[in-house]
């Protein structure tokens, strides 16, 4: 047993099932490690363009019916519409997924959930391509209305027009927020779809496990070399033992007195400063008033580009003496301008009463 996998989902297996072989020599791969394991693989592939590799089609669940009976991992697959999940239910599989393409289209979602209802398949839902937690939300709780099973949700990261390193971008706040939604749901992160490429996994794998996530997907396959898709993200079922042996563990909550008397010394501290970061901001804003009134009767404009070039300069360069992140001291700004923006127009703006 890996250290850091205690109580945590693993959910392994290629991106898409491609042949017989290929399938059951993955999963052999994965159980051998990971009996615990779920064993993914993509039936039915959402692709970008005609003409690459769209899956095999339901053919393809027999071959995750024999890995089941073989290796006894459970089985899990994309279902993205009414057929396919019929064809899944037909099969016997023990969970769908609900892909990021899919979350995004309640008619979709509610198609899925319609054929699943009273079944008693385990369905992990994928957040939607662009990042609103509501939209992820309202995919969850049109399944959970139908099945009385759990419903997990997955991670897989956004899209983001910025190039960054990740194919698609965590965005952990994003994720966060769904957590806080709906408290008690049990998340997984699906490091392959983030990362996008494979010198990227181990990180994301253990930035997962720092946030305490409930477990991870991993696109994992014999030799990706000659995957057919998604093949610079997928790594052997060793390298995917590897993966897990370099995770350190953390634990959700420390557990010895003294730490935890600790904490809350510090927590206390936190929330006395918090209150006086809000004081503060109430304080700073209400100069925003002030000058809203005066650039109004002066009728001035609203945003000084001179002005917030000097306090994002000022910010950045006080804000790293102190050692604070520039990018963070930047958004925090750029949010505390913003307001300060708006307060001001809606003072310049305000429509004065007629008298006729
Ligand atoms: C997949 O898991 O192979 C897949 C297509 O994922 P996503 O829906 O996250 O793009
Ligand atoms: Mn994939």
């Amino acid at each position: 047993m890996f250290p850091a996998f205690k109580d945590k989902l693993l959910v392994a297996g290629p991106c898409s099932a491609e042949s017989p072989a290929q399938v059951m020599h993955t999963a052999q791969g994965i159980a051998a490690r990971f009996p615990q394991a779920w064993f993914r693989a993509g039936v039915w592939k959402p692709r970008t363009r005609p003409g690459s590799f769209e899956g095999i089609g339901e053919p393809a669940l027999d071959w995750l019916k024999d890995v089941k009976n073989k290796t006894g991992l459970r089985i899990i697959t994309e279902a993205a519409n009414a057929y396919q999940a019929e064809a899944c239910l037909k099969a016997g599989v023990d969970g769908v997924w609900i892909g990021a393409r899919t979350t995004v289209n309640p008619f979709l979602v509610q198609e899925v959930a319609d054929v699943l209802r009273g079944s008693h398949l385990t369905v992990m839902v994928k957040n939607p391509i662009h990042p609103d937690a509501d939209l992820w939300r309202g995919a969850i709780e049109r399944i959970r209305d139908a099945v009385s099973t759990e419903v997990i949700a997955i991670h897989r990261g956004f899209h983001s027009f910025e190039t960054t390193e990740f194919r698609n971008h965590p965005r952990w706040q994003v994720a966060f927020e769904l957590r806080s939604m709906m408290p008690g749901i049990r998340m997984i992160c699906d490091i392959s779809h983030i990362a996008g490429a494979r010198p990227l996994l181990q990180s994301v794998a253990q930035e997962a496990l720092d946030l305490n996530y409930d477990g991870w997907m991993v696109e994992t396959h014999e030799n990706p070399e000659v995957a057919l898709s998604d093949k610079m993200q997928q790594i052997t079922p060793h390298q995917l033992g590897d993966l897990f042996e370099a995770l350190q563990p953390r634990f959700s909550v420390a557990d010895d007195p003294q730490s935890l008397h600790q904490l809350n010394i510090w927590r206390n501290e936190i929330d006395q400063l918090d209150d006086e970061l809000l004081h503060l901001l109430q304080k700073r804003l209400s100069y925003s008033e002030k000058i809203g009134e005066l650039k109004k009767e002066k009728q001035v404009s609203i945003f000084q580009p001179d002005r917030w070039k000097y306090i994002l300069d000022e910010m950045n360069r006080k804000g790293s003496a102190l050692g604070i992140n520039p990018g963070f001291i930047r958004n925090l700004f750029i949010q505390i301008h913003d307001e300060s923006i708006r307060i001001q127009g809606e003072i310049v703006n305000k429509e004065e009463k007629k008298v006729l």
